[in-house]
């Protein structure tokens, strides 16, 4: 029965070889099922009619009932546009079209009703509806459009010129579920669907594109919602059964020499007690027998690497070697100069490897690996290269930054014959309900403290035309011996002008902030490493007062003496990157500033971003912030914008569903982890199925 489902859109009455093409490339659609989960992104509710006076700016769309008069085509020689008059009893609008206009120019005949429906825009101080649907209104004959709802598909401009517009898509729909609602099978439990008053499959793909009512469409989507994330959160705690049942960690029982010298000589300052807490549920899932994964999450600067550090040492304690792996060249740098440092008295060899490592110290670090000689490996992506070959790798390390995918995780894992445990941290928090989801498969520990005496960052917003105020704050500032940072924003499309902007900018510091008073620094991306380092080193050594850069700095170096982070363009930065660079500072005894320059042009997005970063500076909270405000995405967005694959669930919006459906998931497996009960039949069946696709869900930007 499933055949019917599966069969291809080229089929269906109305579609075809071109059009199938078209809803393949611009929506993944391929097969009638697909079709079926292509959902309306939101409603039209046609049941009620407006009068003109009734129209305000605030609610969106309307329905009047009235007639059209005064069809004005406007140009001069071709038409350019058509405008005519709209009114009923109580008033009247303007009504615009820019396209079809042929259609428009014979469309109406004075003294006929017609039911129009719209968004009204303001134009001349008065209310247009520009391209409002029309429809006639035949006395006696029941209306098309009244009294119902009616979903509205996301198209794009191809699809409406190939005569798939969101009408189209509709009357496709209908036809599909004609013939298809028979066989749409139940994936969810009797048990389930009873406990939690669920609509049935079918109930709910019929009242999702048709609905009876708004109540429908809710208990609809709420339906189709548990489901998506039930599967997800299924197969990923399956996943991690299977990795447990199937795979033997390394045990790492003993606490020896290299951890208890580090942390009774050489730890400069007491552990917070998060960090003990982390440590402990590291040490203890490193000894179970079991493989460790398990996600690390803190704020900026809450002091995940000595986590990190520590949890290597238990590694080396127990005879085992580790290696960590950042995503940038300059951050692994810095890891490997700061564990360096934190070790400098202790007999531990570490190792660097990145893209730009030389081939013979590649050979030799290759050598010390295989030999188990060195005991520390960080680096870059260097390090998952099939030569990179260690001699018994007990513990990854990988600082996230939100780059490495799954498939990548997977392949450092293959670097052993049993896999290494592994720890992933994130640079910056990410909300709740996507950990759960993305990383629904790994364990989560939580450093939900800073280290103590930190002064919360000051953040403060400028517009341009306020510089000297700033520039006057600066020279303040480096009277007092402070370092500054000044970030200019990188931005993909052109890297000359990219390059320019901060070349100009660096100009322009150099005349505000003259030689021989003030040093400044400048690194970007078209440096050479080793000019680059040297630079960086001069601020680190704090030979330079300001330290202008390209993003590059977002990615942990750490300067305690700098105390003031300027931020160029900062409405062009995403709120965690923001986030991330203000972490930059805030780290000494002194009081720390963040300031955030724009011009007075802000997107709605931007001036949000912006006023999101000056009220708050908890990493958790901003990250929540961070996912409402990007919101699911549009249609070709969501691909990018880093978040998992939804039919219909809005991570951002679904947040309690998202928890809710990860325990349901949990007491079902609790029970009956094979899913091998006939109650849990269609659970089983469905997650074959959906396996068999790929698992868009696991894979993150
Ligand atoms: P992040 O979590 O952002 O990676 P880091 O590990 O870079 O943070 O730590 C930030 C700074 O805090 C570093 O300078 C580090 O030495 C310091 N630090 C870490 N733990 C503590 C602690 N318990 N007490 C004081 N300072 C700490
Ligand atoms: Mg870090």
């Amino acid at each position: 029965m499933n055949n019917l489902l599966e069969t291809n859109i080229t089929y269906l009455k109305g579609v075809g070889p071109k059009r199938a093409e078209l809803l393949k490339k611009e929506l993944d659609i391929v097969t009638y099922e697909d079709m079926l989960n292509y959902f309306p992104f939101r409603y039209v509710d046609k049941s009620k009619f407006y009068k003109v006076r009734d129209i305000t700016t605030d609610t969106i769309w309307f329905q009047l009932k009235g007639k059209v008069s005064n069809v004005t085509p406007v140009g001069d020689k071709r038409t350019k546009y058509i405008t005519a008059t709209f009114s009923d009893d109580t008033g009247s609008i303007g009504l615009v079209w820019f396209r079809g206009l042929q259609w428009v120019k014979n469309r109406f005949e004075s003294g006929k009703e017609y039911i129009i429906f719209g968004k009204p825009s303001v134009f001349k101080a008065r209310f247009n509806f520009v391209h409002p649907e029309v429809e006639e209104v035949v006395e006696g004959e029941p209306l098309i459009q009244g009294n119902r709802l009616e979903g509205i598909y996301r198209t794009s401009e191809k699809m409406k010129n190939m005569g798939l517009g969101t009408r189209s898509i509709a009357r496709l729909m209908k036809l599909l579920l004609a013939q298809l609602l028979e066989v749409i099978p139940e994936t969810l439990p009797d048990y389930l669907i009873k406990h939690y008053k669920l609509l049935s499959a079918r109930e709910a793909m019929m009242n999702i594109h048709f609905p009876h009512s708004p109540e429908m469409i809710k208990k609809a989507e709420l339906r189709l919602k548990f489901e998506e994330l039930l599967f997800v959160q299924l197969q990923m705690l399956i996943e991690k059964i299977n990795i447990q049942r199937s795979v033997k960690g390394h045990i790492f029982g003993i606490i020896g020499s290299f951890f208890n010298e580090f942390y009774h000589q050489h730890l400069p300052f007491e552990l917070t007690n998060a960090q003990k807490r982390v440590i402990k549920e590291i040490r203890f899932d490193m000894k179970s027998g079991k493989q460790m994964n398990r996600l690390l999450q803190g704020d900026v600067g809450s002091g995940k690497t000595l986590v990190a550090l520590m949890s290597v040492l238990i590694a080396i304690d127990n005879g085992y070697q580790a290696a960590m792996m950042a995503p940038t060249e300059i951050l692994a740098t810095q890891h490997f100069h700061s564990v360096t440092n934190m070790l400098r008295d202790m007999n531990v060899e570490i190792g660097l490897l990145t893209g730009s490592t030389k081939k013979a110290q590649r050979k030799v670090i290759h050598e010390r690996l295989q030999e188990g000689k060195m005991q520390l490996l960080l680096g870059t992506h260097a390090l998952i290269e099939d030569a990179v070959v260690f001699k018994n790798l007990g513990l990854v390390i990988i600082d996230e930054q939100h780059r490495f995918g799954v498939a990548q995780r997977a392949r450092l894992w293959k670097k052993n014959t049993s896999p290494p445990h592994v720890l992933v941290m994130t640079a910056t928090p990410i909300p709740r309900t996507l950990a759960m989801t993305v990383y629904g498969n790994l364990d989560v520990s939580v450093i939900d403290e800073l280290p103590p005496g930190r002064k919360p960052v000051k953040t403060l917003q400028f517009f341009d035309n306020n510089r000297l105020k700033v520039i006057g704050f600066m020279r303040d500032q480096i009277k007092k011996g402070r370092q500054i940072y000044v970030v200019y924003p990188l931005i993909n499309e052109s890297e000359t002008l990219d390059l320019k902007n901060l070349m100009d900018g660096f100009e322009q510091i150099q005349r505000d902030f003259p030689l021989p008073d003030y040093q400044v620094s400048v690194v970007h991306g078209r440096l050479k490493p080793e000019d680059k380092e040297y630079e960086m080193k001069r601020f680190v050594e704090g030979k330079t007062d300001i330290m202008i850069s390209t993003t590059v700095i977002e990615v942990g170096v750490d300067v305690p003496n700098a105390s003031v982070m300027i931020i160029e363009n900062a409405e062009r930065f995403g709120l965690s990157q923001l986030h991330q660079l203000r972490g930059r500072v805030g780290r000494g005894t002194e009081q720390s500033y963040c300031i955030l320059m724009s011009g007075h042009k802000l997107s709605n997005e931007g001036r949000k971003r912006l006023e999101i970063m000056v009220k708050t500076n908890d990493g958790f909270e901003i990250a929540e912030a961070d996912l409402k405000l990007r919101g699911p995405g549009d249609m070709q967005g969501t691909r990018q914008s880093g978040m998992i694959e939804f039919k219909i669930v809005n991570l951002a919006k679904d947040g309690l569903l998202v928890g809710k459906t990860r325990s349901v998931a949990e007491k079902i497996l609790d029970k009956d982890s094979m899913l091998e009960l006939p109650e849990n039949k269609r659970l089983k069946a469905y997650l074959a199925k959906i396996s068999k696709r790929k698992a868009i869900w696991s894979r993150i930007s």
